[in-house]
């Protein structure tokens, strides 16, 4: 079966229409060389080349416009004004919580938005959440973007952007290896990012370049809910480190928390992750789980989970579930989990709990995109009742 979901996507933007100059910001290397050639402003011969130069002002030196590229000519600095931006999609919306959390709301086109959430001391220093689509279609019962319909995937050059965006708000120009704030990327923001395979392969492309952005594939995580024909291919096309969203040890509870579990069972989610490319135990797999009241945060289950494990290079991360309204679960008490975590530590795993950031900002993942669009349903009520209330 196929995994990569046939939707209506632009490839990248350098093929977007005529009439809007496309932006080169955040495209991989062949297709900002293909971009050039395609536009006339650079012969092919010369299109390593020129790519290469333009490659390290947009993505090392995260310049927004073409004059300040100096090794550039300025025939061609003009050529390409022309025709093309260094444009990010728009900001729509911006929360600093008092943790230093900030939490960005992306437009991409009309109607289609994205969230990107920086966290700062996770790791060495912060880590960029990401997002790989808008909406999901996989419907896990606790995640308010499940709740949300699939819009479309990201294309390579929207994921990229998010960091784009990020470093610029964080003042993170030229890449410098000292005191960066973004050090870690992490697909934990909306969508599943195996249904969209290939852009996400690409925009680690992207991210992971030396001479541009570089974040290393191995500080690079990417989060799937169990699509596994893909996770092996995961490993190999990418090197990024790999998370699980884990949240049950038996099939009867998993299928109900994460549904695609009926299609791809624990057995052969466990299998497939005892085969990811380059597992160590200088590079473990992270088992996400999510803790919910009464529904899978007993003893028994912290001992189910360790047993789990057993033998696989893993990372334990017990997330405090994170309310939406309506949501159907509650956050386990603080107590179990502690107790929960205790179990978890007894059996070799350093801090498991994963502190709630951003709370006074975040609520659930996609829940910032969901109040913008519900804010704009209630504004187009209003708008509607006047225009009702003069005729
Ligand atoms: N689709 C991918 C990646 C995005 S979700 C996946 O499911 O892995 C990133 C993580 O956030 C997942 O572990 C997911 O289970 C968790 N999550 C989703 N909603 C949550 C909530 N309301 N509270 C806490 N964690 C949540
Ligand atoms: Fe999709 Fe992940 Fe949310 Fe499940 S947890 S609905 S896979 S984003």
């Amino acid at each position: 079966m196929s995994t990569t979901l046939d939707i209506n996507t632009r490839r990248n933007s350098a093929a977007a229409p005529a009439s809007a100059p496309a932006s080169l910001a955040g495209l991989t290397r062949p297709a900002l060389r293909e971009a050039l050639v395609n536009s006339g402003a650079v012969p092919p011969e010369k299109a390593k080349m020129r790519a290469d130069q333009l490659w390290r002002w947009i993505h090392h030196h995260g310049v927004t416009g073409f004059d300040a590229m100096t090794n550039v000519s300025k025939d061609l600095r003009a050529a390409l004004a022309e025709r093309f931006t260094l444009a990010r999609p728009e900001l729509v919306e911006r929360q600093v919580s008092r943790d230093g959390t900030r939490k960005y709301l992306i437009r991409l086109a009309p109607g289609v938005e994205c969230e990107t959430v920086f966290i700062p001391d996770v790791g060495r220093s912060g880590a960029l959440c990401v997002s790989s689509q808008v909406g999901c279609t996989l419907n896990c019962t606790f995640c308010h973007t499940g709740t949300q319909a699939l819009v479309r995937n990201l294309t390579a050059q929207e994921i990229a952007a998010q960091v784009l965006i990020a470093r610029d708000d964080l003042g993170e120009w030229p890449t410098s290896n000292e005191n960066r704030q973004i050090t870690n990327i992490v697909f934990m923001g909306m969508g599943e990012p195996l249904y969209n395979f290939d852009a996400v392969a690409d925009s680690i492309d992207v991210i992971s370049d030396g001479d541009g952005i570089a974040i290393s594939r191995r500080r690079t995580t990417v989060s799937t809910s169990g699509v596994v024909p893909k996770i092996r291919e995961l490993g190999e096309r990418t090197q990024a480190m790999l998370a699980i969203s884990l949240h049950a040890t038996n099939d009867g509870l998993r299928d109900e928390l994460v549904p695609l579990n009926r299609k791809y069972p624990i057995a052969e989610l466990m299998e497939a992750i005892r085969a990811y490319p380059g597992l160590s135990n200088a590079r473990r797999v992270t088992f996400e789980y999510v803790m919910l009241k009464g529904v899978n945060d007993s003893l028994a289950e912290a001992r189910a989970l360790v047993n789990l494990l057993k033998g696989v290079p893993a990372k334990i991360n017990l997330i405090p579930f994170n309310p939406w309204p309506g949501a159907p679960y509650e956050c386990s008490d603080w107590e179990t989990i502690e107790k929960f975590a205790e179990v978890v530590n007894r059996a070799g795993y350093a801090s498991p709990i994963r502190t709630p950031r951003g709370r006074d900002i975040l609520a659930a993942c996609g829940q910032l995109r969901s109040e913008s669009v519900k804010q704009r349903a209630s504004e187009r009520r209003k708008l509607e009742r006047e225009a009702g209330a003069a005729s």
